[in-house]
């Protein structure tokens, strides 16, 4: 297994976590790996350039690809696609091609511990509207594999450290604009907001969520100032369509609810463009 990048705190526990590859951290390793695999599975992105620094790797190795994925729209780079963007996750779909590939019970407590984290990262613990009674079905399989639910949701959520617990009150507190009118809210963090909390990849997950707690707000947006860009991640609750919102606008993509993109200048900027296609282009998407 290789991962692009480092694993989050909150996942280092997990069976097997110890046998990822990180290839920010290990690259001659890793392009050894992906130079003598026949087979490569991708899961859990359809786009190549989600890749950063593998995609060359990966789009000039000799092995069969095959992507196993639920985001909308996959690019076409690979041998197989197995994509079916009604699942919660990724996970959902690994669970459904484990089980009809094996008509023997297969389902292990370490396989129903990772499948369970997918799950309940991807639905947010069962709070965001993207799951089926398949994917409640498939939870009580995993619950009778016997796996220890209140210790993984410790683990899982309850496993911020103060520095991160702090900023998300600094990013409501200070960072936070309201739209009423667009029933948009924006939070933004500038880098050095995010060293003063001696920020962690991860501490700002969620962040983007949290405004669209407050009462008419449909449409939320997360500004993360990065060395050459800003990093932006979009929510949204009902029809709005974010991902469509994030290509267009900023060279991005993801879910109807989740999406996020990138831009290319300062901060201030970036909030004005944002500001101003808000504008212009608010009643088209919130009437879709
Ligand atoms: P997040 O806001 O959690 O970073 O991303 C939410 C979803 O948006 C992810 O599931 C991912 O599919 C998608 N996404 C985030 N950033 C980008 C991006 O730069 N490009 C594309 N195509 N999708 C993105």
């Amino acid at each position: 297994m290789i991962s692009p990048n480092n694993l989050q705190e909150f996942l280092k526990w997990l069976p097997g976590a110890d046998l990822i590859n990180i290839f920010v951290r290990q690259r001659d390793h890793c392009k050894t790996i992906i130079g003598k695999s026949d087979l490569i599975i991708l899961l859990d992105f359809n786009q190549p350039e989600r890749l950063g620094e593998i995609q060359d790797l990966l789009l000039n190795s000799r092995a069969k690809k095959v992507i196993i994925d639920h985001h909308l729209n996959p690019k076409d780079f690979v041998d197989i696609i197995i994509s079916d963007p009604s699942k919660c996750s990724t996970s959902e779909l690994v669970y459904e091609l484990l089980a009809s590939l094996s008509n023997k019970p297969f389902i292990t407590r370490e396989i129903a511990e990772v499948l369970y984290v997918g799950i309940i990262t991807d639905t947010g613990n069962f709070e965001h509207g993207n799951y089926s009674g398949q994917t409640l079905r498939i939870v009580a399989d995993i619950l009778d594999a016997g796996i220890e639910r209140e210790r993984i949701l410790e683990l899982v959520y309850n496993n911020f450290s103060e520095d991160r617990m702090r900023l998300q009150g600094f990013a409501l507190y200070k960072r936070m604009t309201v739209i009423p009118e667009y029933h948009t809210a924006y939070v933004y963090l500038t880098k050095s907001d995010l060293v003063s909390f001696n920020n962690v990849k991860g501490d700002t997950e969620g962040f983007v969520n949290m405004p669209l707690s407050i009462r008419g707000i449909r449409f939320a947006a997360l500004f993360l100032e990065k060395d050459n860009f800003i990093k932006l991640s979009f929510r949204s609750k009902g029809n709005f369509p974010v991902n469509e919102f994030a290509a267009e606008f900023f060279s991005g993509g993801g879910h109807l609810n989740a999406s996020g993109g990138e831009y290319r200048d300062t901060l201030e900027n970036t909030i004005e463009y944002f500001l101003k296609v808000l504008k212009e282009n608010f009643a088209r998407y919130n009437a879709k």
